[in-house]
């Protein structure tokens, strides 16, 4: 299981880095969030601050990518770079708005390859959507809400803070102290109690956060924050008892609650971002590629 998931982690990290060193297609909608004051709209929703945990980033960071690695060891990446590079330099954009930026954090993305209809993210910056999410999409805006969602559960740490409560915080003791033994038993700990949430789901407040970050930080990179709601609604029409569809279901509150949460949140603040919008053409052959 160990060998598989760091072989599997080997990959990852051959792919991304190509992906990742591919050419600078630029999400440049600069010009058009520097108008937009979002600061004012983002009261009463949370701040795009991370909470001020007491994990260290450094023990953060290798957290996330041990508990990548499991997610890898069970399921492959897209083998093709051109999709791992557009969906990296979507995801880093949006991660650009946020207050964590890419100098001090690994911000990595993915498409899994499976049939199965989710989207993960893990401590640090990991943020996962599986091909099977991506092919019912229908503009980049929706890819966009999608990946800020993630971003949202890694920037309120919700992960750390569910391996916390589900060991009372007596792991976290041994990450922070000297001994980089205690520190190992530590992570491999938390990596077998993360692969358990991954299966068990976050609770449905941190559902609900992440959708309401997710929104303010799509509108921020310039995209119509609607469009997660879009998503949610097409998630909503598909059938529950589909196979590809039972994690995710078990494992997010029901789809229409999390819209009329959504829906009330946004109250809407924003919508004059509504109309903002970025070409599809790349996003749709990114889809193709994935379709074949
Ligand atoms: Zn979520």
């Amino acid at each position: 299981m160990k060998r598989a998931a760091g072989s599997a982690l080997a990959t990852c990290a051959g792919l991304l880095a190509a992906a990742i060193a591919g050419n600078a297609v630029a999400f440049d909608l600069k010009g058009l969030t520097d108008k937009l004051d979002l600061d004012k709209l983002s009261e009463g929703v949370e701040k795009l601050q991370y909470a001020t945990g007491k994990v260290p980033r450094t023990k953060e960071i290798e957290l996330g990518e041990e508990l990548s690695a499991g997610l890898l060891g069970a399921v492959k990446l897209v083998g093709d770079t051109q999709v791992q590079t557009y969906v990296n330099q979507l995801g880093r954009w949006l991660a650009e708005q946020t207050s964590r930026n890419q100098k001090k954090w690994p911000w990595r993305f993915g498409v899994l390859d499976t049939r199965t209809v989710n989207a993960f993210a893990a401590p640090g910056g990991h943020v996962f959507i599986t091909r099977g999410l991506f092919v019912l999409l229908e503009s980049e805006a929706e890819l966009a809400g999608v990946l800020a969602h993630e971003i949202g559960h890694v920037l309120e740490k919700h992960h750390l803070q569910a391996l916390q409560k589900s060991t009372r915080g007596e792991v976290f003791k041994d990450l922070m102290v000297k001994s980089s033994e205690k520190n190992r038993e530590a992570i491999e700990k938390l990596t077998g109690a993360g692969m358990a949430l991954y299966a068990r789901g976050l609770e449905r407040e941190d559902e609900y956060a992440a959708d309401r970050l997710g929104v303010v930080i799509a509108a921020r990179a310039g995209y119509d924050p609607f469009a997660l709601l879009n998503v949610l609604t097409t998630i909503d029409s598909l059938d529950p008892h589909d196979p590809d569809l039972a994690l995710m279901f078990s494992t997010h509150p029901p789809t229409r609650e999390r819209l009329a949460q959504l829906d009330r949140a946004m109250e809407g603040k924003l919508d004059g971002y509504a109309a903002q919008s970025a070409p599809d053409a790349r996003f749709l052959q990114i889809r193709n590629r994935l379709l074949q």
